[in-house]
């Protein structure tokens, strides 16, 4: 059960038919927030968010979106809005990780991480961003990766993607803040759900270990509950370790 309380808040969340995505929308229904799961697969996600719905009592819409068109992105925020008397919180949370030998990687399966990975969370970014930036409040939480701020054989472009989603989290921490949107970047380590259902253990995990969807979906949640902007790894512990290794960004 949550201890924290965001009654009252109206979030969004792309990718949140499962995995990562589902437990953050099942961790903030709990806490009182009212929840709209967008996805590519629209029948998952109004099956994930009635079920969170029945089990919290909280208000869950399950709605279509496909985070590399804008005008699904735009429409899905429109609706989201409508459906939940307000907007307060983007997550982009919508991801893919293709495995396979980079040189071996055809053009499309490069653009579709690009699509999905980097320019979702900027189209999601911009629309969301402008609504807050008008009204002087608001708060966008990216989820990057470890792969963000590491790097490992067989997923070449999904690390670029994730290093640029780091980058631009950054960025926007800093000129956003000023027009009153907290911008929050969230790299978790591995996490069991299916986007990670072939990898092997490799070294990073070892050091680290695997999480569940529901340590990120808590890390989130504190981060909106506290409105706190900037980045962080999930578990933490990963993050000293990263950090004796790696320069983190602000
Ligand atoms: P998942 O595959 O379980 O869920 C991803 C969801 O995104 C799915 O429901 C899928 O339908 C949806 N999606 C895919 N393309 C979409 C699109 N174009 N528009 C809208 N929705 C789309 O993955 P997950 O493990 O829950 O990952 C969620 C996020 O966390 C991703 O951004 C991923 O890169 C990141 N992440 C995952 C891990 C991990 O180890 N699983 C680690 C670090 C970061």
């Amino acid at each position: 059960m949550s201890t924290i309380d965001l009654t009252g808040k109206k979030i969004v969340i792309t990718g949140g038919a499962r995995g990562i995505g589902a437990a953050t929308a099942r961790r903030l229904a709990q806490a009182g927030a009212a929840v709209a799961i967008g996805d590519i697969d629209a029948d998952l996600a109004a099956e994930t968010g009635a079920a969170i719905a029945a089990a919290t009592g909280a208000r869950v819409a399950g709605l279509k979106v496909d985070v590399t068109d804008r005008d699904s992105f735009a429409t899905f925020l429109d609706d989201a809005e409508a459906a939940l008397n307000g907007l307060d919180v983007l997550i982009n949370n919508a991801g893919i990780m293709p495995t396979g030998e980079f040189l071996d990687e055809t053009d499309a399966v490069t653009d579709r991480q690009i699509e999905i990975n980097l320019r979702g969370v900027i189209t999601g970014s911009k629309l969301a961003g402008r609504r807050f930036a008008q009204r002087g409040s608001g708060h966008i939480v990216n989820i990057a990766s470890v792969a963000g701020i590491s790097a490992a054989p067989g997923v070449a472009v999904y690390c670029a993607t994730k290093h640029a989603v780091v980058g631009l989290g950054s960025a926007l921490h800093q000129e956003l803040a000023p027009k009153g949107v907290t911008v929050t970047t969230i790299a978790p380590s591995f996490v069991n759900t299916e986007l990670t259902a072939g990898l092997s253990p490799n070294w990073l995990v070892r050091q680290i270990g695997w999480v569940e969807p529901e340590d990120v979906a808590a890390a989130i949640c504190d981060a909106i509950a506290a409105r706190r902007g900037g980045f962080r790894t999930v578990p933490r512990i990963g993050g000293i370790f990263l950090k004796i290794l790696l320069p983190l960004p602000e």
